[in-house]
């Protein structure tokens, strides 16, 4: 059964993608140079991930997946805690772009796990054609947005693992629900995995001017104000 947690995930997903649909990009099907090892997410993305796996009887294929990790990009900052010391008025980097190999799921120019990819997959776009090595060219309230929604999505798993997909994937690969991954895994990779991870932090507020703010406003309200159940999105984060 799906979790709590992963229906406010999906619903986070769908409010997003009815936001988004107006935006003009160039992204397509087969273009594919954003899809790196860079990608970074929350554990209960990776709990979506791992059960659909399980679901459709991938795991020896998605073992061998994860095991074609190259030298990954490691953040040591969440975007919440990022957006804390900026709050705070403390002078951070956002980090560097990282590992540019192809990411492990790109098979014949597609995403082979789409329907679960996480959030920092869903928000990637460009409005000029990206080629690898150069930056893509993010329409700014997009671009707002997309931080404004990792940040609820980190709020969402706080305390649980954050860091590099292919590491919050192998962190979670040895919990009892995937004990299958045994047959298929070197017994020390979840370890390595979790040796690489931070911890995701509550959302400390916004990193958005008033104007920002307001353009965005109507996704933000969308999903708070999201029903799950007999509540929404908003009263179950507050525990209300
Ligand atoms: S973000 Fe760039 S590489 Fe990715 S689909 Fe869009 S244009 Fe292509
Ligand atoms: S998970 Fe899918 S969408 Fe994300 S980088 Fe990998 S192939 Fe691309």
């Amino acid at each position: 059964m799906v979790s709590l947690k992963e229906q406010i995930l999906l619903a986070i997903y769908e409010e997003f993608e009815k936001w988004a649909k107006e935006e003009k990009t160039v992204c397509s099907k087969g273009c594919t140079a954003c899809c790196t090892q860079n990608v970074t997410m929350t554990a209960v993305e990776g709990d979506l991930i791992h059960r659909h796996i399980r679901e459709n009887d991938q795991m020896e294929w998605f073992a061998g997946k994860l095991q074609e990790k190259g030298n990954t990009r490691r953040p040591e900052m969440t975007t919440n805690g990022f957006a804390a010391a900026c709050l705070q008025g403390e002078d951070v980097e956002s980090g560097s772009s990282g590992n540019e190999s192809v990411c492990p799921f790109l098979e014949n120019k597609s995403c082979s796990i789409y329907a679960v990819r996480p959030f920092s997959c869903r928000c990637f776009v460009s409005e000029e054609t990206c080629k690898p090595g150069v930056a893509a060219v993010i329409p700014e309230s997009y671009l707002s947005a997309s931080t404004a929604v990792m940040q609820i999505v980190e709020h969402l798993g706080q305390g649980e693992y954050w860091g590099n997909m292919l590491d919050v994937l192998l962190a979670l690969s040895d919990l009892p629900e995937n004990r299958r991954y045994n047959q298929f895994l070197p017994a020390s990779l979840p370890d390595q995995g979790r040796a690489n991870l931070v911890k995701a932090l509550p959302l400390p507020g916004f990193l958005l001017l008033e104007e920002e703010m307001k353009k965005i406003e109507p996704l933000i309200q969308g999903i708070f104000t999201h029903p799950i159940g007999e509540k929404s999105i908003e009263e179950i984060l507050n525990n209300r």
